[in-house]
Order: structure tokens, then C-alpha cells, then sequence
């Protein structure tokens, strides 16, 4: 490709493509060790299972794998059904009101795709997951941002926030980057408010890092309130990130709908493998559960003691508040520890950390101790 013609080079990409933000993911372990000359790193910053992921999902995968030569030549089922009809029997919902889709990224972007269109608007809380505004504007949309009220989704301000032209709106419970939650009579009350026209997307990514007793009964809720989405992954807590699995729970005419507008083959068949054996093995679930309360435990004491502040978490993550937080951020990473500054939510003091193995948490804390008093 040349240089050529460069003032014609993406006119065809509209205005309000072009002034979108980009994602910016968490950096890999291997990007950041070539940079630093590192021989070992400790990634922090995506939210990810530091268990990996169950046993039982390598022994699903190699079996897939020894079917031969057409294991990887076919197209997978496009609807998924094993998995949809696992997922069925386990959280107790027929398999047509469950759709499958490329990480819960994918879904929480059709959403957008089934509602949203230049002149109507999308809702979503101050502090919330960075994909929600780029979802909304990617359609022409207005993304209305509600103002947060101590860092946590303010219910009433959504309320109040939704017009006749709003169409979609975005709830994150828990919430990333904060760790904070909604009360599940909050959850009502907006669910209550919104008309039977706008779609509201309960992103229930970490869910299962959330005390069961301060969990909604969300899937109860889409019976009553026919426009209620949820969506849930395998990306976090069953540990299967780089597979992309992601699914809702919803009416089935709304499956339908997604239906139309999601790419055919968004969940691959190793990935749908990997997911049936991932939600099998509940033993891994709970383990992957008890790790995360005693890393929140250990990393809070250890706050604590050096009077640093944080944000209450009911997640695998936790923000951190530091006076320099980009400066520290960067500190971590010349030591080997990636978190995540959180500068893109406009939280300019605070960088979120992943809850780690005991052992990455230990390492982790003696690098922000340094980190926070150079020497
Ligand atoms: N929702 C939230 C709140 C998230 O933090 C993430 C991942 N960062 C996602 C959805 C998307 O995850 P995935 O596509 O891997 O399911």
C-alpha cells in the first residue's frame, strides 16, 4: 500500500466512527516483558481467572482435536445447541430464550445494533464499562452518561435520565472498574421505569464474584419485564477469556432479533467444547470463588495497614485510590505487575487491580508499597 491519496484514505468511515474512542485492552504479559527486559509478569489487568481455567476444559479440547482432519474443517453449530441446552438446564430457562455470542462483548454491542439508530438514545452510569458509550455512538445514537453517586450506578438518576427516545440501557452489576453493586429493588425500580420500548442490558459479567446472598433474581426478573437482557460469559470466572463465549437470557423474541444481526458463526466450536466442560465443573467455580474472597482479603488488609484507599468490591478486581495513579501504574509495570490505570474512566486517581493467586497478590503489594514510595 502506498502513500498515495491520503486525503481520500477513510472517507468512506463515517464522522462519528472516526471521532469514537478506542479500547484499549489491558497490554499482554509478552508485549510488556520485551519492553521492561522482563523474565517474569504479572498481568493484573484484564479481569482474568488466575487459576486459568478447569482441567476438564484441555481433556474436552483434545478429544474435539482427535476427531481429525475435519474437527477444525467444519463450521460449528451456529446455534450452539449442546451448550444452549446445558445452559438451559442450568439456570433453569428454556434453550429459546437463551442467545449465544462471541464473548458477552458481542452481545452487549447488538443490543445497540437492535435498538439504537441516529436520533434516539442509550443509557449508561458514569464509571461503567468502557464499551457501553462506544456501543451507543458506534449507531449514531446519543450516549447519555448518568452521573455516579460514590462511584456506584445512582437508580434514581437513571430514572429520571430516560426520555421517550431512549432505547437502550446498560447496567453493570457488579460493576467494572468500580466493584460496586445494585440493589437488586434498584434493579426493579429501573426496570419498572423504563418504557416497554427501551431495552435494558444487565451485564452480569462478574456475577459470580458476588455474595449470593446480595444477588438479584435476574433471570426470574426477564419473565416479568419482557425488554430485560442478560447478558453473561465464561471470559471470567470460568476462565475462558481467549474463547470468546458469551451468552444472554432473555424473551425469545429478542433471541430472535439477535439472531439476525449476529455474525452466523460468532461462537466457535472449540469454544462451545470448552464452555460444556467449564460450567460442568462446579468444583472449579467455588475454588476460583474462595480464591478471590481470600484475595480481597489479603490485598485490603495490606490497604489497610498502609492507609491506602480503596472501593469497597463485590468482584475479581478492586480500585485502588493512589495520588499519582498513571505514575504508579507505570512504576508497576517497570517492575514486572500490569494493572490498569484508570485515567479512560476519568478515575485520574485510581488504578484497578485484578485479584490474583495468593503468591501474584503478595508480589503485587510489595510493588505498589515500592511503587507509591519510590525510593
Ligand atoms: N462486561 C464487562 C463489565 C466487562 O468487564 C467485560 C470484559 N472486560 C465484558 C462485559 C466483556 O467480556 P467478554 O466479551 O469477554 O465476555
Amino acid at each position: 500500500m502506498n502513500a498515495l491519496n491520503r486525503s481520500s484514505q477513510g472517507a468512506a468511515v463515517q464522522a462519528h466512527i472516526r471521532a469514537l474512542p478506542l479500547y484499549v485492552p489491558g497490554r499482554s504479559e509478552q508485549s510488556v516483558a520485551r519492553e521492561y527486559g522482563l523474565s517474569r509478569v504479572i498481568k493484573l489487568a484484564s479481569n482474568e481467572n488466575p487459576l486459568g481455567c478447569s482441567p476438564e476444559v484441555g481433556k474436552a479440547l483434545a478429544e474435539h482435536l482427535a476427531h481429525g482432519q475435519t474437527a477444525l474443517a467444519r463450521y460449528p453449530d451456529s446455534e450452539a445447541s449442546e451448550l444452549r441446552h446445558a445452559l438451559s438446564r442450568h439456570h433453569g430457562v428454556p434453550p429459546e430464550c437463551i442467545a449465544m455470542t462471541n464473548g458477552s462483548h458481542e452481545l452487549i454491542d447488538l443490543c445497540a445494533a437492535l435498538t439504537l439508530h441516529d436520533g434516539n438514545e442509550g443509557v449508561y452510569s458514569q464509571y461503567a464499562f468502557q464499551a457501553y458509550p462506544i456501543s451507543i455512538r458506534a449507531r449514531g445514537a446519543a450516549a447519555i452518561q448518568v452521573a455516579a453517586r460514590d462511584f456506584r450506578h445512582d437508580p434514581d438518576a437513571i430514572c429520571r435520565a430516560m426520555t421517550k427516545s431512549t432505547r437502550l440501557v446498560y447496567l453493570c452489576n457488579p460493576n467494572n472498574p468500580t466493584g460496586t453493586v445494585l440493589r437488586p429493588e434498584d434493579i426493579e425500580r429501573i426496570l419498572g421505569a423504563a418504557g416497554p420500548h427501551t431495552l435494558v442490558v444487565l451485564d452480569e459479567a462478574y456475577i459470580d464474584y458476588l455474595d449470593p446472598a446480595l444477588r438479584p433474581d435476574s433471570i426470574g426478573l426477564v419473565a416479568r419485564y419482557p425488554q430485560l437482557v442478560i447478558a453473561r460469559t465464561f471470559s471470567k470466572a470460568y476462565g475462558l477469556a481467549s474463547l470468546r463465549v458469551g451468552y444472554g437470557i432473555m424473551q425469545p423474541e429478542i433471541v430472535d432479533a439477535i439472531a439476525r444481526v449476529r455474525p452466523t458463526f460468532s461462537v466457535n466450536a472449540l469454544a462451545q467444547r470448552a464452555a460444556l466442560a467449564a460450567l460442568a465443573d462446579q468444583a472449579f467455580l467455588q475454588g476460583t470463588q474462595a480464591l478471590n474472597r481470600a484475595g480481597i482479603a489479603q490485598i485490603t488488609r495490606s490497604l489497610q495497614r498502609h492507609r491506602i484507599e480503596w472501593i469497597p468490591t463485590h468482584a475479581n478486581f478492586i480500585a485502588i485510590r493512589l495520588n499519582d495513579a498513571a505514575a504508579v501504574a507505570e512504576r508497576l509495570l517497570q517492575a514486572g505487575v500490569v494493572v490498569r490505570p484508570l485515567s479512560a474512566y476519568e478515575l485520574h486517581d485510581f488504578i484497578r487491580v485484578t485479584i490474583g493467586t495468593e503468591e501474584e497478590n503478595e508480589l503485587f503489594l510489595r510493588a505498589l508499597l515500592q511503587a507509591v514510595e519510590p525510593a
